[in-house]
């Protein structure tokens, strides 16, 4: 009785804040969602950091 699907592969927070996302408003960029263009700039300054840019 358990509902196994493809739910688990689903995001369903934001990778800048790691918040819920809202299906009201989401941003959708470069394959990923976020809460809005903030949390994706802020996403991607985080995965560039320690890589090459200090
Ligand atoms: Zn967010």
């Amino acid at each position: 009785m358990t509902a196994e699907t493809a739910a688990e592969e689903k995001q369903t927070n934001c990778l800048g804040c790691n918040k819920p996302l809202k299906k009201i408003k989401i941003y959708y960029r470069d394959g990923k969602y976020y809460c809005d263009k903030k949390c994706w700039k802020k996403a991607k300054t985080a995965s560039a950091s320690g890589e090459g840019k200090k």
